[in-house]
């Protein structure tokens, strides 16, 4: 079956059309141009821009699978979690596109679309498989027997996300919104050990994060050498402040699969596409004895392919299709897979 997927939780307005795992067509448009300047998502700006993006982004996606309208058999949306403005934008229209087209819809949970997009790429994914997700808002470590019916919490960030810790630290660096990109970047010409930040929570016997405290050390750092006058060099902080972060995710998403006995890792989520954080995970699964997945760099940030990917597990599942009545949930858990 042809499954349509809509994407709206955050600033991307993002359209994919798979059958079963192969992926046809991946169009986005991002207004996040009109909220650099803002160093946020601005709520309201991102609902209007995906209001005028629907159409034409959906129309991108069917030109580039070569398919009309009535060739799609089911349509995915994300439902839930995200900013409630952007997300009602989607599910208005997968609800008038599922109703028009008298086709199923599936309302889908954004992090596990995060979690099913690899399978996009590297085929079924692994019955259980430890994913570490890692996003603009949420840092966790999941235990997934069956990414279309169950997704086990094994732990999260107290604080901040990853992706909002380089997103904070990039801004005390100078550095564009968002931040994560631009780090990553001039991180390749500095030294991750450079500077010793602090790994929150390290070895603390828990599976969960914490990335304030380092964000406020660098902030700390940065801010004390400057009132001394000295002029502080970006690539090494960069690095040294990647370092911590991606040292402590990959430590203890392997602590996850040894404790589980798991021997698949997946890492799902923008910060996914982080360099450092792919190598080094590559480096200590090796160690261990774990298989590593992670998906191409332009499939871990927001994307319609992912919500169509978990739409496409759900229709192969013989999931229930929502009703029409769904809600848009702006906080919904990570355990909650679709509505
Ligand atoms: P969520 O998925 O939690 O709802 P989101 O959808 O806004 O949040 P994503 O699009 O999944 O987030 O990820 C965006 C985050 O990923 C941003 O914080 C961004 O800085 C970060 N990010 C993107 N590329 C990189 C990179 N190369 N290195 C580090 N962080 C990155
Ligand atoms: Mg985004
Ligand atoms: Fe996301």
């Amino acid at each position: 079956p042809l499954v349509l997927g809509i994407e709206t939780s955050c600033d991307e307005t993002g359209i994919g059309i798979v059958t079963g795992h192969t992926l046809l067509a991946n169009t986005i448009a991002s207004s996040m141009e009109e909220h650099a300047r803002f160093g946020g998502v601005v709520p309201e700006v991102a609902s209007r821009a995906h209001l005028e993006a629907m159409t034409p982004t959906v129309e991108a996606a069917l030109a580039q699978a070569g398919l009309r309208f009535s060739d799609i058999d089911a349509i995915a949306v994300t439902a839930g979690p995200g900013l409630a403005g952007a997300l009602l934008v989607g599910v208005a229209a997968a609800k008038a596109y599922a109703l028009g087209l008298g086709i199923p819809l599936y309302g889908v949970n954004h992090l596990a679309a995060h979690v099913a997009v690899d399978q996009l790429e590297h085929g079924p994914l692994p019955k259980p498989c430890i994913a570490l997700l890692v996003s603009g808002g949420h840092s966790s470590l999941l235990l997934v027997p069956d990414v279309a019916k169950d997704v086990i919490s094994l732990g999260s960030t107290v604080d901040d996300a990853a992706g909002e810790a380089f997103d904070k630290v990039a801004r005390v660096l100078g550095l564009p919104f968002p931040g994560g990109p631009y780090i990553d970047k001039a991180a390749t010409s500095g030294s991750g050990t450079a500077v010793a930040f602090p790994r929150g929570k390290m070895d603390d016997g828990t599976l969960d994060f914490s990335f304030s405290g380092l964000k406020t050390a660098v902030a700390r750092w940065v801010e004390a050498r400057e009132s001394a006058g000295e002029r502080i060099h970006v690539p090494d902080v960069a690095a040294s402040f990647q370092e911590a972060v991606v040292d402590v995710l990959t430590r203890k998403a392997l602590q996850a699969c040894r404790k589980y006995g798991v021997g698949d890792l997946l890492i799902g989520g923008g910060v996914a596409a982080n360099s450092r954080l792919r190598a080094l995970a590559q480096e200590r699964c090796d160690a261990a004895g774990v298989r590593l997945r992670v998906p191409r760099p332009g499939l871990c940030t927001d994307n319609g392919a992912m919500v169509a990917a978990l739409g496409s597990d759900l229709v192969a599942a013989g999931v229930t299709p929502s009703s029409l009545e769904i809600p848009a949930d702006s906080s919904m858990p990570i355990t909650t897979v679709h509505v």
